[in-house]
């Protein structure tokens, strides 16, 4: 039996060995601790391997073409966040390439670096467990997924403007993004790093709190250590009971995003020029605008990622924040549920950045039709990446350790 402690509720539980195809999760707040998968290192490797092979192509031919008035424009996956750069808009620019080929590529790399030689019973690399926390740390971060929903959206709102072809690279990203998933998701935190790097199960007694026995759990490696050690044996993670200060950055992160959601919202998302005629949309705007042109599903992805989702996902954190200091607040389950959700669907609001990062990249033919991002641009994004902060900042186990204190009193 190996004993872990649950990163949600702080719970130690002893872990009977899987069997392919099994999962466990925690008793008490329902956290997927781990999943069994029939050769999963052997797998993530393969489709890491394919997914990198395709990141490459992906960056070698045209991605998408538009031609209207009898002019053409090609645009490549670079120049999605090159035109953005050009314009302007450097810091926006640099969130879409991180967002959508360095971190994804970064990921790629260090996965392959540490399972290629397990793979091929080879000696480890020089740095492994670094190249491996690297997997763990930028995942939140890499996108592909978004950007091609990005595209999608972005195809559907001009294609009643001009012809759109879909070039090779478009294809290839999507199989680089499809790969992508399957490399990372294969790979079980904890059955990785059993792996990687064996570590003998701690001393301690499952059904009470690691916290209360002097232990901490490590948030990349999963392995549960005593505190004192400052530092996780395994993985050099720094130790802690809770997340430090975790209310008062999350409650820091929500405000900076609530003052920077008033002029994502209000002021223009893009200046579109067409035949000399400027017009600037908001978010809201350009939704009710697609909703009136009959896309429909374009117009929900937008309301729903970029207004829906960040004012959910503040309401949300604000709430938790809130209902963490309360003694004998109900429903801790449903409440590290509602935390999960917030923390998974926050990145789906990039989407409206992509959108512009795409048009102003392919929509540019001089004075007949070229579009500008605007200001809301880098307010929304902003949102988006400080809400992703906000998130990370709020450690769940506060919910149950208030949840402990008043079965106590
Ligand atoms: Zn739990
Ligand atoms: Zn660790």
């Amino acid at each position: 039996m190996n004993r872990v402690s649950c990163p949600d509720c702080d719970l130690i539980i002893e872990l009977p060995a899987l069997r392919d195809g099994q999962r466990a999760f925690c008793p008490r707040c329902n956290h997927l601790l781990t999943h069994r998968a029939h050769r999963a290192l052997e797998r993530s490797a393969a489709f890491a391997m394919a997914a990198l092979i395709f990141l490459i192509l992906s960056n070698l031919y045209p991605f998408l073409s538009f031609e209207a008035s009898g002019r053409e424009q090609v645009m490549t996956l670079l120049q999605s966040a090159q035109e953005l750069y050009k314009t302007g808009s450097q810091v926006l620019s640099f969130f879409v390439l991180a967002f959508i080929i360095i971190f994804p590529g970064l990921i790629l790399i260090s996965q392959l670096l540490v399972l290629m030689p397990i793979v091929l019973k080879k000696r480890p690399v020089i740095g492994c467990r670094l190249w491996a926390r690297f997997i763990f740390t930028l995942g939140p971060w890499s996108m592909a997924e978004v950007f091609i929903l990005g595209v999608l959206a972005s195809l559907t709102k001009i294609a009643s403007m001009a012809t759109i072809v879909l070039g090779l690279s478009f294809w290839a990203y999507v199989a680089f993004s499809l790969c992508f998933l399957i490399a990372v998701t294969r790979l079980d935190r904890y059955q990785f790093w059993r792996i990687i790097l064996p570590f003998p199960s701690p001393q301690a007694t499952s059904g009470q709190t690691a916290a209360t026995q002097g232990l901490a759990h490590c948030h990349i490696c999963t392995l549960t250590s005593p505190e004192h050690l400052n530092h996780c044996p395994r993985c050099g993670a720094t130790l802690h009971y809770r997340t430090p200060q975790s209310l008062q950055r999350t409650l820091a992160c929500l405000i900076t995003a609530v003052v920077l959601y008033l002029p994502a919202n209000v002021l223009p998302i893009t200046h579109t020029d067409q035949f000399g005629n400027n017009t600037d949309s908001t978010i809201i705007g350009s939704a009710i605008m697609m909703w009136h042109h009959g896309s429909y599903p374009v117009s929900l992805i937008i309301f729903i990622a970029s207004i829906l989702i960040p004012l959910a996902k503040l309401l949300g954190l604000f709430w938790l924040c809130w209902s963490v200091n309360r003694p004998n607040s109900p429903l801790p389950r449903q409440r590290t549920s509602l935390y999960r959700i917030t923390e998974f669907v926050g990145r789906w609001s990039m989407v409206d950045v992509f959108v512009v990062a795409i048009l102003v990249a392919l929509v540019q033919l001089g004075g007949i039709l070229s579009i500008r991002p605007g200001p809301a641009a880098l307010a929304f994004s902003g949102v988006v990446i400080i809400t992703m902060f906000a998130a990370e900042s709020f450690d769940p186990r506060l919910i149950w350790d208030k949840i402990e204190e008043s079965s106590r009193d």
